[in-house]
Order: C-alpha cells, then structure tokens, then sequence
C-alpha cells in the first residue's frame, strides 16, 4: 500500500484550529516550517485500506491476509483438493512444477 499526500500552495490562514498561521507549503521552506505548516491529524478513509481476509475468515483486515490466515488459507485447500496430508499436495506440486536445479 502506498500513500500520497499532496500539498498545495503556501498560504496564510485565520483561525485555524491547529493555531497555525499559514498551510501548505513553498520551495526551499525549512523543516521547521514544513512541520509547523503542514503538521495535523490526516485521516485515512478506512472503506479505501479496510478489506476481507482472503482466507474467507470474513475479518476485516488492512493486508491481504490476517496474521497466520494465509496459512489457514493453503492448509484448508490442501484439506480440499489432497485430503489432508501435506504431502500428497507437495508430491503432486512437484510434479506439476518441478523443484528448480539450484532449489535445495
Ligand atoms: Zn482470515
């Protein structure tokens, strides 16, 4: 996930509730005055970052998996498609995808 944050032109302001008297920002402004003008509470939309697990859990999550479902997810097609043991599903993978030589 990445976010963007835009900025737009310096400009003075009145009453803001930060207390700050300008926003935004000009070329070359110290830190100091980056910090000062642009520093406040960004709020995220939540229904932008806010998914389903992709295990089917039906949590709602920020990455594609909760922590461990993408685990959950393999082990429940493993039980799906071989029956349970793993390695029913690692014999029948690497004859579908043979192991690369430098594989170990
Ligand atoms: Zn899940």
């Amino acid at each position: 996930m990445a976010i963007r944050a835009r900025l737009g032109d310096y400009e003075q302001v009145t009453n803001d509730v930060l207390g700050r008297s300008a926003i935004d920002y000009f070329p070359r402004m110290t830190e100091a005055e980056a910090l000062e003008a642009d520093r406040g509470v960004w709020l995220l939309n939540p229904k932008v970052i806010a998914r389903d697990c992709a295990c089917g859990c039906g949590e709602t999550i920020t990455h594609d998996f909760g922590p461990g479902h993408e685990l959950r997810a393999i082990q429940a097609r493993v039980r799906e498609h071989f029956g349970g043991p793993a390695l029913a599903f690692i014999t029948w993978l690497d004859i579908e995808l043979p192991p690369k030589a430098s594989a170990a």
